[in-house]
């Protein structure tokens, strides 16, 4: 259910909602003009109508409802969706976690609430949060690649302070990777991606079908690394997953930092630790870049989401607001 914050009403009575598609749960959250937010509300994804679409329908109207019993108006909606994204045509080309295939949810949000709808991959409206973020905090907002791990794994990569998209929206597939040769089967169809190891609902599955008994998600399993071999092993897997797959960025992108975040990406020095050793052990011939844990965390997704409509970037609770920084322009080489 949506929670009132204490923020006032300010003079200008507009507001912008976004939505972050999740696998599991729909996060939402209504910002004022200035970033604060105003209503949060989560549900989950496959609800009592077993659509996603209806849910995120839903989850947007039940903001709209809170925020005009504020006196305030919707003025625009910014939604970060998992999948092969296109945000200019406002398509979800794909997205296996959701069952959609080519749809088309800019069109069908803009129909239903009249207002001007921005999309983009989930990942990439978290890099943009996470961007605006490190310049804040006087690291570089440049060059970096951010990796949020959840119940899925995918790769942000910001060069020249930009997000790449690619030729048809689908950069950054990282949990895809594979990484094992003819290793376990992916819901991709490919085998030994990045993901079968590392992301969340791989660690339960791994740990379970290795006769793991401990209760609880993967961040009970992890926690417990050190003393349940059988989680020991899992997260062995899953770091190393982690790790090959990020020394292959590094080499590629040569970014200033990987920026680990997501529900996962909070297990700290517990993930930090052994993914910077794993990619500085595997690059031989440069130093690894820095691995960092997220400054904005796990509300990435849903404030990245909210910057689409250029609102600017205060993160409620998540962490202390940073008045936004202008970023001068790189000469050209
Ligand atoms: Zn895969």
């Amino acid at each position: 259910m949506a929670e009132r914050s204490a923020y006032p009403p300010s003079h200008d009575d507009s507001a912008v909602v976004a939505v972050d598609i999740g696998g599991t749960t729909i996060k939402g959250a209504a910002f004022a003009p200035h970033g604060s937010v105003l209503e949060r509300a989560t549900v989950p994804t496959f609800g009592p109508a077993g659509s996603p679409l209806e849910a995120t329908s839903g989850l947007i109207a039940q903001l709209d409802a809170a925020i005009r019993a504020g006196g305030r108006r919707l003025t625009g909606i910014g939604v970060a969706s998992p999948g092969l994204v296109d945000s200019v045509r406002g398509t979800v080309t794909f997205a296996a976690n959701l069952g959609w295939t080519d749809m088309a949810i800019v069109d069908l949000l803009t129909e239903r609430f009249g207002v001007p709808v921005a999309l983009e991959h989930d990942g990439r409206a978290a890099a943009r949060a996470e961007r605006v973020a490190r310049i804040a905090a006087g690291r570089d907002g440049d060059e970096f690649v951010f990796v949020p791990i959840g119940t899925g794994i995918s790769a942000a990569i910001v060069t020249g302070g930009v997000v790449v998209t690619g030729a048809t929206g689908g950069a950054g597939e990282f949990g895809h990777v594979p990484v094992v040769p003819d290793g376990e089967l992916c819901t991709c169809g490919q085998r030994g991606c990045v993901e079968v190891y590392a992301s969340a609902s791989a660690i339960v599955r791994r740990y379970r079908a290795a006769g793991g008994t401990l209760p609880g998600g993967a961040r009970e399993i992890t926690a417990a690394a050190s003393t349940d071999p059988v989680a020991a092993s899992v997260w062995a897997d899953a770091v190393d997953a982690l790790a090959v797959g990020l020394t292959g960025l590094a080499a590629v992108l040569d970014p200033s930092a990987l920026v680990i975040g997501g529900g996962l990406g909070e297990a700290g020095d517990r993930l930090l630790v052994p993914l910077r050793e794993g990619v500085a052990r595997r690059l031989a011939w440069r130093s690894a870049p820095r691995v960092e844990q997220s400054l904005v965390g796990a509300g990435a997704g849903l404030i990245g989401a909210s910057l689409l409509l250029e609102s600017p970037l205060v993160p409620g609770d998540t962490v202390t607001p940073p008045a936004p920084v202008p970023v001068p322009s790189k000469e050209p080489s």
